[in-house]
């Protein structure tokens, strides 16, 4: 017969249960700014929205004209700015057992008091543990959509950007273009020179990709030795010639493996956004002229409308 896991406890006392009582009460309905403050930070593990709820509250004890707060984090710039102007400035950078948390900048046209800035540093003793969880939170869940070997956003965080672009796409009647890009006879790389190499390869190709690509257009490692870029506003023509200035990017990659310099080729299928195709479609028919430029010799881009 199963065993059900008993739990001992020991019979609670009934003035416990009243003070339990009262102080849930008082807990929600306490004016005390401090216990007010943790409660709300307690709510939410968005470092976003941690912050928005630092500056209300702080702006209640020390009236200020903006905040602004920095951090990096997973490799990534975190900004966040409340309010304007004003210009004098106190900076805090938080810190917990050593290791860095951003620094937090508060602005305002009159000088900061004494009495004020100690103010300031009670509040931010208390937001630090729960903007420390909220910035481990962040760097995992930037973990999550980033590809370990190359830097740059995975598949999981093509499938989000897909999912948006194509909403887009569908609701601005703007064009939105996919490629995908295979490094050619990539097998061989790793069989004749070793999979070092080959990541190496990998790393310097996403470099060169993202190099060659505007700030608005964002390249994802779809697959081993497959990228995917997104290009917002792009037609199939311009989307080609981007293609090709990847291709290029690519193809002029020199690895120096000891016996000799190596460098490999790639080819791209081209698709723009129908729009009432799924992020699935839309990556089929891309997938598909992909298929048509490997088909037709490698080293070459194919636009999927053209394909006859
Ligand atoms: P094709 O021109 O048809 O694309 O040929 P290919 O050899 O590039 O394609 P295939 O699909 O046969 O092989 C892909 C290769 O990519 C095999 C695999 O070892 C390599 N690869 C995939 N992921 C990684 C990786 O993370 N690191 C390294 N070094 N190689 C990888
Ligand atoms: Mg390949
Ligand atoms: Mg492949």
């Amino acid at each position: 017969m199963k065993q059900i896991p008993s739990i001992e406890r020991s019979i609670a006392q009934p003035h416990k249960l009243g003070e339990l009582r009262q102080a849930q009460k008082d807990w929600r309905n306490d004016p005390d700014v401090l216990t007010r403050l943790t409660r709300r930070l307690s709510t939410t593990l968005s470092l976003e929205t941690q912050l928005g709820i630092v500056a209300d509250e702080l702006g209640e004890i020390v009236p200020f004209d903006s905040l602004n707060y920095r951090h990096r984090i997973a490799r990534q710039d975190f900004v966040f700015a409340s309010g304007l102007g004003g210009q004098h400035k106190c900076e805090y950078r938080l810190n917990l057992e050593g290791v860095s948390y951003g620094t937090l900048t508060l602005y305002r046209r009159k000088k900061f008091s004494e009495e004020e800035l100690e103010g300031i540093e009670t509040i931010l003793g208390v937001v630090i543990c729960p903007m420390r969880n909220a910035c481990h939170f962040l760097t995992i869940e930037q973990a999550a959509l980033t590809d370990s070997l190359t830097g740059i956003p995975n598949k999981r965080a093509l499938d989000d950007n897909l999912l948006r672009a194509s909403q887009l796409s569908a609701r601005h009647e703007e064009s939105y273009s996919l490629i995908l890009c295979d490094l050619d006879h990539f097998k061989t790389v790793n069989d004749n020179h070793g999979h070092v190499v080959g990541d190496h390869l990998l790393q310097q190709a996403a470099e060169g990709i993202e190099r060659a690509l505007r700030t608005s257009d964002s390249v994802y490692r779809f697959g081993g030795e497959e990228f995917a870029i997104v290009l917002p506003h792009t037609s199939d023509q311009d989307a080609r010639d981007v293609a090709d200035r990847i291709r290029k990017a690519i193809a002029s990659i020199c690895v120096d493996c000891g016996d000799g310099k190596l460098s490999v080729t790639a080819s791209c299928g081209v698709a723009t956004h129908l729009g009432n195709e799924t992020p699935e479609q839309w990556l089929a028919r891309a997938d598909d002229a992909l298929y048509h430029a490997k088909h037709a010799g490698r080293n070459r881009t194919q636009v999927f409308a053209a394909i006859g």
